[in-house]
């Protein structure tokens, strides 16, 4: 029998799309690495340092950039956005599947990475809000930005969801739970690929 090598899903979609709950559900289940970003933003209420990001001043994440130490990084609504070799590399030669929450930006940077390990691990998906009005809803019912920030991030995420068509796979928010067993058959699918059995 072949063993399986792991899967390398990149998830993108704007903001209030769902695709971080979506992806932090999968990797709760115990099979798949949530790889956590680093990020120069500042904290949100409730988040944590090392659970939901790793929280750097400007001075550390250039620090780490020039070490080499990312594998993609972009600015998002203004602020530095970066993955970490370390969250996916040795998780990927281990076998383990791995799930990146990143923008469109950083999804491009990974969907043209060399690393051989990157590319046979590699699937991409776009996760879209239903409409614009409940993205608006989403985005304000979180209680936790800025109108300002609201508006920024409302009208990034038209220019985003422009950029689905250069995704493996989109996923049309509706309903939490029916999203998710959507999702879960993109991982099965993924899974079986016969390019994945080594
Ligand atoms: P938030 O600040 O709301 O947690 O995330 C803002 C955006 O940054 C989201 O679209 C999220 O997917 C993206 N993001 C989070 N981590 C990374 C990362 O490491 N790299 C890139 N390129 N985008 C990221």
């Amino acid at each position: 029998m072949s063993a399986r090598t792991g899967i390398l899903l990149v998830v993108s979609g704007p903001s209030g799309s769902g695709k971080t709950t979506l992806c932090r559900r999968l990797a709760g289940s115990g099979e798949v690495h949530y790889s956590i970003s680093c990020t120069t933003r500042p904290p949100r209420p409730g988040e944590e340092n090392g659970r939901d990001y790793h929280f750097l001043s400007k001075e550390d994440f250039f620090q780490r950039l020039e070490a080499g130490d990312f594998l993609e990084h972009a600015v998002v609504h203004g602020n530095l956005y970066g993955s970490l070799k370390s969250e996916v590399l040795s998780y990927l030669q281990a076998g383990t599947d791995v799930v990146m929450d990143i923008d469109i930006q950083g999804a491009e940077q990974v969907r043209n990475c060399q690393d051989p390990d990157i590319r046979n691990a590699f699937t991409d998906l776009f996760v879209m809000p239903p409409s614009e009005e409940e993205l608006h809803a989403r985005l304000s019912g979180r209680g936790t930005d800025s109108a300002e920030t609201i508006a920024l991030r409302m009208t990034n995420a038209l220019e985003e969801m422009s950029h689905w068509r250069s995704y493996a796979y989109r996923l049309l928010s509706s309903d939490r739970e029916e999203d998710y067993s959507r999702f879960q058959a993109l991982v099965t699918a993924e899974r079986l690929r016969v390019s994945r059995i080594s």
